[in-house]
């Protein structure tokens, strides 16, 4: 039998670009149930993160009008990761497999079927991967790839090029509920669950219209979490870049009492500043990166909600839900 298929798709001020993007998912759906390829049950679940514009009620407004549209809405804007996470949650115990995707329809949503062949053929997480990435500025393309690199080479394991487009089942999201991190890198995170994985790659396009919620900052942030959630590497680099500069500096004194012992002492106010504003920076950056650790044991410890869910579109399934 052909799988319940739900796609989640997180949306944060999105009212210019879901009344285009949202009949493209519905009409995939109709078409995955056409190949047998999803159930005629499959739903569309819109996570709406906090909006400040019409989203959640566009969204309402679509669940009204077609029963295969559902919603959730967070109770304030809580970040990307955050939403999928809530969305995928929200339907691990009604699916059999999951399809999350952004919604401004940068990514190619004929991928789906080649993801969902993959499930069939027995693969529980298919991540989509971007074959090229010449709809993104160079700045972008040119961070991104360098930050994958940055990953692999501290030892994190992450699927090159992938985003968040990717299917998952039911099976392995029952599991990733018991990774209880606040500090949340899905990319990194769904790797380390395991289980049989495949790739299916496409073409990324230009968003279709609104703007990024991506700015140099939240990316940055973004980036920052990736590396502290994954790997504690930064921390023993700092441990070995330390022994390597007192090995330098020892030598350093080795140096200066030589010069000294053979009377050619020089007033030396140059070479000591250097050293001093040196090894000053290479403090700050270390305690910097080691702040960053701590702060994120900080949050961790406090073990707050990851997402509040405040409203539910009003569907019969959800009531169904509600009154059990
Ligand atoms: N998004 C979200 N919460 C946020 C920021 C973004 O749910 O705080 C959603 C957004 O609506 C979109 C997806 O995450 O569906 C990706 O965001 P965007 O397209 O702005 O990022 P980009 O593709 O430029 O990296
Ligand atoms: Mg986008």
């Amino acid at each position: 039998m052909a799988p319940v298929l739900y796609i989640v798709v997180p949306c944060y001020n999105e009212q210019a670009v879901l009344p285009i993007t949202a009949p493209l998912f519905l009409k995939k759906l109709g078409e995955l149930a056409e190949k047998g390829l999803a159930s005629p049950d499959s739903r569309l679940l819109f996570v709406d993160d906090g909006s400040r514009d019409a989203s959640w009620d566009l969204i309402s407004d679509m669940a009204r009008r077609d029963a295969r549209v559902l919603g959730i809405r967070q109770s304030r804007n809580r970040g990307h990761q955050n939403a999928v996470l809530a969305g995928l949650m929200e339907a691990k115990d009604r699916c059999d497999v999951t399809v999350s995707i952004d919604c401004d329809g940068q990514d190619d949503l004929d991928a789906m079927d080649r993801m969902l062949e993959a499930y069939a053929a027995g693969c529980d997480v298919v991540y989509g991967v971007r074959e090229d990435r010449e709809s993104d500025s160079f700045f972008k393309r040119t961070s991104a790839q360098a930050y994958y690199k940055l990953l692999a080479a501290l030892g994190a394991e992450v699927v090159y090029n992938h985003a968040d487009y990717r299917l998952i089942s039911a099976r392995v999201l029952r599991e990733l509920e018991n990774y209880r991190e606040v500090n949340l890198y899905l990319r990194g995170l769904i790797p380390l669950v395991g289980f049989r994985s495949g790739t299916v790659s496409y073409k990324r396009a230009k968003r279709l219209a609104g703007e990024s919620h991506y700015p140099l900052g939240k990316m940055l942030a973004l980036a920052a979490d990736g590396v502290t959630s994954l790997t504690v590497k930064p921390l023993r680099l700092i441990t070995s870049f330390g022994i390597l500069v007192a090995l330098v500096s020892f030598i350093g004194v080795l140096w200066a009492l030589i010069t000294a012992l053979c009377g050619r002492s020089v007033p030396g106010w140059a070479s000591t500043t250097c050293i001093v504003c040196f090894v000053g920076g290479v403090q700050l950056i270390s305690l910097g990166v080691i702040g960053e650790y701590v702060g994120k044991i900080y949050l961790e410890t406090k073990q707050r909600p990851r997402y509040i869910i405040s409203e539910r579109t009003d569907s019969s399934e959800f009531r169904a839900r509600d009154s059990e």
